[in-house]
């Protein structure tokens, strides 16, 4: 499953998923652009170090993915330093959970703008050269909410399930040209983004830590276990290989049975 000549962004990597995903990438010998916040002497570690573990490229850009022209010039950032993109992981997201009525305004569109119009502002800017080369590989880190909803996360649910709708025609529209369209849907995964929305499920539900995590979060997970961010990062890079040529337009599931039920 090499990937090694390949070039790569991850958006969202500096934590969590989408770093287990550059991880991985690197993994199989494929350079990686690198984007997110966070300290900028914990970005750098994580930068040098997949540089020194793999013995690839690894380049950062700090693109706002809420910005329509960062996110543009990000994608000719990756394109000028490395030669061109072949793999692009929209994976950036952020959370919040409120009643609908209560939901704040800025929060939707945040939401919305990061979680899935970045994907479509990356995949504007990076298709032209994917078509060129006529290889190409989108992965968007959709989640188990572009299939099913909870309460409390409406702009989450929704944006998650544009993802998927983009990801659906993205790939009809590049079915010829060698370049695949798919997204993965991980239940809860146990990330910082997971961590993060405790308190307020505890502030909104009036639950304790330990009911919020068994009674909320793993109650929708027949397995009763989190998934990995390991896991999710295999996924990813099966769908980037040549193996997963024919595999587009899809939705997959990782979430220890939750669609099933
Ligand atoms: P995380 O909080 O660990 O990572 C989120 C990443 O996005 C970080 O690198 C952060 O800096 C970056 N980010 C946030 N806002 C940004 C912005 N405006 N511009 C650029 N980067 C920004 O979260 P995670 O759990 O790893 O989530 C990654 C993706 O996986 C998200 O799309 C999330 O919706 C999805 N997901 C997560 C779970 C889960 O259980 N953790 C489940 C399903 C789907």
């Amino acid at each position: 499953m090499s990937l090694k000549s390949r070039r790569a962004l991850v958006t969202g990597s500096t934590s969590g998923i989408g770093l287990a995903i550059a991880k991985a990438l690197a993994a199989q010998g494929s350079d990686v652009v690198i984007n997110g916040f966070g300290d900028a002497a914990g970005i750098e570690t994580s930068r040098a170090g997949l540089e020194a573990e793999f013995g690839v490229r690894a380049i950062y850009d700090g693109a706002d993915m809420s910005k329509p022209d960062e996110i543009a010039a990000m994608i000719k950032h990756a394109e000028d330093a490395l030669g061109g993109l072949d793999i692009l992981v929209n994976n950036a997201g952020i959370q919040f959970v409120s009643p609908v009525e209560d939901f704040p305004i800025d929060k939707w569109n945040q939401i919305l703008a990061i979680n899935l119009s970045s994907a479509f502002h990356a995949i504007r800017a990076a298709v032209p050269g994917m078509k060129a080369r006529k290889w190409g590989r989108i992965v968007n880190t959709a989640s188990a909410h572009s299939l099913v909803a909870s309460p409390y996360k409406s702009a989450y649910v929704a944006a998650k399930h544009g993802v998927a709708g983009l990801t659906k025609t993205v790939a009809l529209e590049l079915a010829t040209h060698g370049v695949t369209a798919n997204c993965v849907s991980p239940g809860y995964v146990w990330t910082p983004l997971v961590e993060n929305q405790i308190p307020d499920t505890m502030k909104t539900r009036g639950l304790t830590r330990e009911e919020v995590i068994n009674n909320v979060m793993l109650v929708a997970q027949p397995t009763k276990q989190f998934v990995t961010v390991e896991q999710v990062a295999s996924l990813v890079v099966y769908l980037c290989s040549d193996a997963a040529s024919q595999i587009t337009g899809a939705n997959l599931s990782m979430d220890g049975g939750w669609t099933a039920a």
